[in-house]
């Protein structure tokens, strides 16, 4: 009898950017340099996205490592949820931060890089707080684990809505009296502050790429997706990349590409190549899902709808309003930049920031993409999407996941949400343009 084989089918190649094959790079390039940190001589510094001070670190030549980074690319390449499940398993509450549980989850499994080379353990833990509780909670699990030196760097919230200069100056205090000596102690290394100035100075430059990068998405089409595509975006930036002349490339080459696109009048670039036509514009809010990144994404660009403006874009570091790192001011400058990101602002201030960018992006209306475990964004969501509705007149999505559990992420149940949502938005046109007829 013959036996019957089903021929194989290779799975679709991702279509990628010339920026994206470079970031690729990068990253790899990275991983290698933590995974071989101490046969080469170097210390590790792991350090949090917002707010991070990676020109400083740079200074005492320490390699930055992320976990929120890690955590990431344990989603992307889903494994974070064996890790998510490790950590429940070892008693962390199902309710605790998913990147938290997918970092202890991993270092109990062999503490594993992307690579498959071991993590060295941190020299130093440097927490630049900013807004979200649940990162002291997180740098007190690794302190058990490692027994390292820890820093904290704190900084006040923006209750207010303002930066006052007491503010400011109780960062730099700090950044003089604890962060830097400590640093100097850790590493062996002497602080000089025009390396720090070096530094901040290529930092402005990768900013001000990044800010034209974000905003081309004013053009009709937008020639970027400022969410799903946002996140490549902002990688180097947020990453341990910003200060560097690799960022500073990274950024020129996208920017060249972005040009490239608006003169073509072409969209994004999404994973099945250029996307369709635009038919909806949208500002989110939230962090998006990792687990199912990419079937998460193609739910948009199949629809027709493209990311123009997202909140999660400015986590990292809000650069949009005019901040850039200043090389004249350089401790003050790391104090505003920390006290500026997104987590660290009050509510009121994100609801005009969305509504604006609303307005500015010329965008059909808000979604937002509540993130179960993410207490930081979630907080006052509704609340965000109500305001931003009357203050704008445009619809109001809401969908729910995760960011790197897979088991909150239910495809059919968003699909149909995202369905009716973008069904709202074609009547709500319908009905302005009845409004206007019958005016
Ligand atoms: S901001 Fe959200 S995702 Fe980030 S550490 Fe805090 S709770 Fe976790």
């Amino acid at each position: 009898m013959t036996e019957i084989t089903t021929p194989k089918v290779a799975a679709p190649e991702v279509v990628k950017d010339d920026s994206m094959l470079k970031q690729k790079d990068m990253m790899a390039g990275h991983y290698d340099r933590i995974t071989s940190a101490h046969e080469t001589g170097r210390k590790i510094c792991s350090t949090f996205v917002p707010g991070n001070l990676n020109e400083l670190i740079m200074c005492f030549d320490l390699v930055n490592n992320l976990p929120e980074i890690n955590a990431i690319q344990a989603g992307l390449r889903k494994k974070s949820g064996a890790f998510v499940m490790e950590a429940e398993k070892l008693g962390h509450s199902e309710d605790v931060c998913t990147y938290v549980k997918s970092d202890i989850g991993m270092m109990a499994k062999g503490n594993i890089a992307p690579n498959g080379k071991p993590f060295p353990d941190p020299d130093v833990l440097l927490l630049s707080y900013s807004g979200c509780f649940t990162f002291m909670k997180w740098f007190e699990l690794l302190r058990e684990q490692y027994k390292c030196e820890t820093i904290m760097l704190h900084t006040p919230y923006e209750g207010d809505g303002k930066i006052t200069k007491n503010m400011r100056e109780y960062m730099v205090k700090q950044l003089k009296e604890v962060v830097i000596p400590k640093l100097e102690q850790v590493s062996g290394v002497k602080f000089d502050i025009d390396r720090l100035r070096e530094y901040m100075k290529r930092s402005a430059d990768a900013e001000q790429d990044l800010v034209y990068v974000l905003q081309s998405a004013k053009h009709k089409p937008s020639p970027i997706d400022a969410y799903f595509g946002g996140i490549y975006y902002i990688g180097p930036i947020f990453g341990a990349f910003r200060g560097t002349q690799d960022a500073i490339d990274y950024y020129k080459m996208l920017r060249a590409e972005v040009d490239e696109r608006i003169k073509s009048g072409r969209g994004p670039v999404t994973p099945d190549g250029d996307m369709g036509e635009e038919k909806y514009r949208l500002v989110t809010e939230g962090p998006p899902n990792y687990t199912s990144f990419r079937d998460f994404w193609k739910m948009f660009y199949e629809e027709g709808a493209v990311v123009v403006a997202s909140s999660y874009t400015k986590v990292g570091g809000v650069y949009d309003f005019g901040f850039r790192h200043d090389a004249e001011n350089p401790l003050e400058s790391l104090a505003d930049y920390c006290l500026g990101v997104y987590t660290n602002r009050n509510l009121p201030q994100r609801v005009e920031m969305l509504a604006n960018y609303i307005e500015e992006y010329e965008a059909d209306g808000l979604l937002i993409n509540s993130i179960k475990s993410c207490n930081s964004f979630s907080a006052g969501q509704l609340l965000i999407m109500r305001e931003v509705e009357k203050r704008t007149g445009k619809p109001g999505g809401f969908i729910e996941s995760d960011l790197v559990d897979p088991r909150y992420f239910s495809p059919a149940n968003i699909k149909n949400r995202l369905e009716s949502y973008f069904q709202m938005i074609d009547q709500k046109r319908s009905g302005a343009k009845t409004a206007g007829v019958a005016a």
